[in-house]
């Protein structure tokens, strides 16, 4: 049996303790990939800051300690959390870091706190796919699995502070010597019924400016659902291993944005959902942002996805404020898009481009580079594709990756079944070097996404650039895209 606490009223810490590295600062909070960064990028960690807020609201003490973008060190992190002796000390993780978070939460439960003895929760993606490893591996006292992880971990703070009798499936918890679970998470939560997100509370303006998608300062990000309609593109952690989709209703994201605008200030919001909503739910919100006069306040970006919009769908939501569209063309060639299951052609995406360019939306494409079976060749269509999109301007911004099978995806167990993997230790899925087998040394791996990001520097690019500045907002981005440019340069060097 579970043990609980003999409070009821627990201090909870949502935590992202420091890591350092020579590689620079770790993007952790972004849904679907990991980085490191020399110029880092803070990016709003949408679902931890909802459970936060549902914490709170139900009379949880709450601390929001986010030591990445607040740039602590180790030490004085440890610090601060000894002073506040929080209960609970939840952390979202991911594959390239798991290793380091067994590590720190093993640490802290070694030391002599004067009684302090926090219990610690893991959540996210990697744990969602092997709980049972961290569980093992670490002296973690819960896992909790799935992607609704707001939600679980009202529900385990609820319990352990003996006002629910019940816990959500999908927590796995010790019951003395043996490792448990609750069964199999839900993907059923009501998203409609999560409040606002609480902004103060969890430090909004840490987010608000360092992230090259906004153009407009300060930014922030909301999430209109839950995960992605598609769902089915065999990298992609997220919606592969929470493959539910559900969406809030557009009048209460309007009214969410509303908030952001007139209390907040907010000029750019990034919506998260892994993509963003179509058909009469997209039309339903573009015609409340432009009757709200939002459309005026706020520039909006999103995820989306090549293949549903028409060219009056790109109207309406140029109108209705859209800025960036973030599309994953990840591959021209038509047959790794099949085995990716992206259930689109090149020519469609190429097509869709254009429409969304011709109604003066600026599309931000995602390529990637080492599939284990493309050539070279192969590899450098992707290459010359990508820059012929740069430099015509039919995309406007580029993010090139190399291909990290995350666990849990099909493309984990296709590597793995083929003896495809170079190594299983999760610190080397952090992007600085393949990690599966191409039939091109890694070093051209490396190259290719070099050679991308090298585009920004191009004559033509830079003047596409120049003669599309209309004011000091367009300045200003364009000095910041350089840096980031750069930086990634260093990243991948
Ligand atoms: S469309 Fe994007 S978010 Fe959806 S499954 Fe594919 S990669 Fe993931």
């Amino acid at each position: 049996m579970l043990e609980r606490l003999n409070k009821d009223r627990l201090k909870i810490s949502i935590s992202y303790p420091p890591l350092e590295s020579p590689f620079g600062v770790p993007l952790l909070s972004q849904n679907r990939q990991f980085q490191w960064f020399k110029n880092p990028t803070y990016i709003y960690p949408v679902v931890p800051a909802c459970a936060a807020t549902l914490l709170k609201n139900d009379g949880f003490d709450v601390i929001w300690d986010d030591a990445i973008s607040e740039g602590k060190d180790f030490e004085q992190w440890l610090k601060d959390l000894e002073k506040e002796r929080p209960d609970i000390i939840a952390m979202e993780t991911k594959t390239p870091v798991v290793k380091r978070h067994w590590k720190i939460i093993d640490r802290i439960k070694s030391l002599q706190n004067n009684g302090w003895k926090p219990l610690f929760v893991l959540m996210g993606d990697h744990v969602t796919a092997l709980p049972r490893e961290s569980m093992v591996k670490s002296k973690v006292d819960f896992v909790l699995t799935g992607g609704d992880y707001d939600f679980l971990l009202l529900s385990l703070a609820r319990y352990l502070a003996r006002r629910d009798d019940q816990l959500e499936p999908g927590i796995w918890y010790r019951d003395g010597e043996r490792i448990k679970y609750t069964g199999h998470f839900r993907l059923d939560h009501d998203i409609n019924t999560l409040p606002h997100i609480d902004r103060d509370l969890t430090k909004w303006h840490l987010y608000s400016t360092q992230n090259g998608n906004f153009k407009r300062l300060p930014g922030t990000y909301i999430m209109a659902g839950r995960d992605c309609w598609w769902g089915r593109c065999t990298f992609c952690s997220w919606t592969t291993m929470y493959p539910v989709f559900r969406v809030r209703k557009p009048a209460s994201l309007i009214e969410e944005i509303k908030a952001l605008c007139e209390e907040y200030h907010v000029r750019e919001i990034m919506d998260d959902t892994g993509t963003f909503p179509g058909g009469t739910w997209l039309r339903e919100f573009s015609k409340g942002m432009i009757e709200t006069g939002l459309n005026r306040k706020v520039t909006l970006d999103c995820n989306m996805r090549f293949g549903i919009l028409t060219r009056e769908d790109y109207r309406v939501m140029k109108r209705a404020g859209f800025r960036l569209l973030l599309f994953g063309i990840e591959s021209a060639n038509n047959s790794t898009l099949k085995r990716l299951n992206k259930g689109l052609t090149i020519e469609r995406m190429i097509d869709s481009l254009r429409d969304a360019r011709c109604e003066g939306l600026y599309p931000h494409i995602t390529i990637m580079f080492g599939y284990p079976w493309e050539d070279y060749n192969d590899a450098l269509n992707t290459l010359r594709l990508g820059r012929w999109l740069l430099k015509k301007g039919l995309a406007w911004t580029v993010q090139a990756t190399m291909v990290i099978p995350y666990p849990g995806t099909p493309l984990y167990e296709y590597c793995k079944e083929k003896g495809l993997l170079l190594t299983d230790d999760w610190d080397d899925f952090d992007m600085k070097r393949p990690v599966i087998k191409t039939p091109f040394p890694e070093d051209m791996v490396v190259g290719l996404v070099h050679a991308i990001y090298s585009t920004a520097f191009s004559a033509e690019f830079i003047l596409r650039r120049i003669v599309t500045m209309r004011d000091m907002d367009d300045l200003r981005y364009a000095f910041r895209g350089v840096k980031k440019v750069v930086g990634h340069l260093m990243d991948f060097r």
